[in-house]
């Protein structure tokens, strides 16, 4: 079982030690003092309503000061050491998630403004969670350990469930941007959770088209459950397929490379994958993302982009947890850059097929994981969580 210790910053933010199993009984250092002496949170930032287009749109100013790719000696997730005293005050750690100093939403949460139009504003209510994968600066999530992955997954379920309680809070994303090329600010391996005050536009537009899928079979087939099935008899663009999910290159994919991870179980979020499931998820995960780094002799670029059910009750029968894995790059030196068509008008156009980027996932020579899939299966913990 995964072993959870919470703690507080010296600013009074909430960082949470998730152990890998096994390990959980050494990790009494894990209560070590932050003794930074940090001045005391800001006030969140604003929301404005775009009347145009019915979406709200994050201000953020204060987050221009916020840690620029520092030197790794100088690294804000390390373990602290006597030179660096990082946002981690325990001197090693397995998986750590704890509040973002520099948040574009938060602290505080609340509600939206009912009834916008223009003009109006309020303040940035939600969360913004900051999570380390490794102690180890460098590196990235395609080279952790199937022990270590399911670690990862399980602070994912785990703030998830936690997030979705609080006040006013709609939409929980988890995600990983990985690359300087896709704005990432930090080298060390480590994604991201916000917990949003609103239904984003993006889920806006494809919990609609769920729920009008939903309506239309008096709710016995579910949109993405439909689509996995048809990619899944088609085949032509599946990129591997499990016991309890299945990744496939979407039919209608809009950048060079995207990949879908589906579950074959409709759930809501990752709160509500059952043990066999997230162990399953912790290979074929890593599975995907070392297929994706064997493309290119270099580090691919990517957004891996968790969709979870919006906390609605219109718009969350219908939904389905599922992956977007997207990337800009088209080839070893190009990538796509959203222009004219894409950025103005939200029209893409694909440069690549994706039958054929599918059958170069499929074919692509992998390193094997560090845990063989059938060892994992076999250990007692599998099944916990
Ligand atoms: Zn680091």
């Amino acid at each position: 079982m995964t072993g959870i210790t919470s703690t507080r910053l010296s600013d009074g933010r909430e960082l949470m030690y998730f152990d890998d199993a096994g390990t959980s009984t050494s990790r009494a250092g894990h209560l070590t003092t932050d003794h930074r002496g940090l001045p005391p949170r800001g006030e969140p930032g604003e929301v404005r309503f775009d009347a145009l287009t019915d979406e709200w749109v994050a201000v953020a100013a204060h987050r221009q000061a916020r840690t620029h790719l520092p030197p790794a000696d100088q690294c804000p997730i390390c373990p602290t050491t006597p030179g660096n005293a990082s946002e981690i005050p325990a001197a090693d750690y397995d998986v750590v998630v704890f509040e973002n100093r520099f948040p574009s939403l938060g602290p505080a949460l609340g509600p939206v403004p009912e009834h916008a139009g223009w003009g109006t504003k309020g303040p940035a209510y939600g969360r913004c969670e900051v999570v380390s994968f490794t102690p180890d600066h460098t590196g990235s999530f395609s080279g952790l350990s199937q022990e270590r992955s399911r670690t990862v997954i399980e602070a994912w379920s785990h703030r998830t469930a936690a997030l979705s309680a609080m006040t006013g809070i709609k939409q929980v994303f988890p995600f990983e941007n990985r690359g300087a090329d896709i704005g990432v600010t930090l080298h060390h391996p480590h994604g991201q959770i916000y917990a949003y005050p609103y239904v984003t536009p993006r889920a806006g537009v494809l919990g609609a088209a769920a729920r009008k899928y939903y309506d239309a079979t008096d709710g016995r087939e579910t949109l993405t459950g439909s689509l996995l099935r048809a990619e899944r008899e088609d085949g032509s663009r599946m990129v591997l397929e499990g016991t309890h999910f299945s990744a496939y290159v979407p039919f209608a994919a809009r950048w060079p490379l995207e990949i879908h991870l589906v579950p074959h179980r409709q759930v809501a979020d990752l709160a509500a994958l059952d043990g066999e499931e997230k162990d399953e998820l912790a290979h074929v995960y890593l599975d995907l993302l070392k297929r994706v780094d064997a493309l290119y002799p270099t580090p691919t670029p990517y957004i891996s982009a968790w969709h979870q059910a919006p906390l609605d009750d219109v718009l969350r029968p219908a939904g389905y947890l599922h992956l977007q894995l997207t990337s800009p790059r088209r080839a070893a030196d190009k990538l796509k850059y959203l222009a004219g068509s894409e950025a103005a008008m939200g029209a893409f156009i694909n440069d690549t097929t994706p039958e054929s980027v599918a059958e170069r996932l499929r074919n692509v020579a992998v390193p094997p994981s560090s845990t063989p899939a059938a060892a994992l299966a076999a250990t007692p913990e599998g099944a916990s969580a």
